[in-house]
């Protein structure tokens, strides 16, 4: 009998911030299990508003983040749709 290729395994999901809708208040960043967010531009710009970014290869797609956050500003999506580097901010 012929072996039955495997399916490809879809992977987890990502989490992804909304720069527009997240305040940096780092709730999220306290949650996450791994570590994988950071708050940007950081305290040397104080005169940017302050979100989180999310290092996408790290995020284990746990849901904990996107369910704590208090602004909505977190959606889960498919790996394949995540952004290959976290979100930069724009100063415009
Ligand atoms: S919990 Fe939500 S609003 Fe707060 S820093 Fe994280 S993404 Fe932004
Ligand atoms: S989904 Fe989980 S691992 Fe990914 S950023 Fe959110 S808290 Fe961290």
């Amino acid at each position: 009998m012929a072996a039955t290729a495997a399916a490809p395994r879809k992977g987890r999901p990502k989490a992804v911030i909304n720069p527009d809708s997240c305040t940096g208040c780092e709730v999220c960043v306290a949650i996450c299990p791994v570590d994988c967010i950071d708050k940007t531009p950081g305290p040397e710009y104080r005169t940017l508003n302050p979100t989180c970014v999310i290092d996408q290869p790290r995020c284990i797609g746990c849901f904990l983040c996107e369910k704590i956050c208090p602004w909505d500003a977190i959606t889960m999506v498919p790996p394949q749709e995540a952004p290959a580097m976290p979100t930069p901010v724009t100063t415009a």
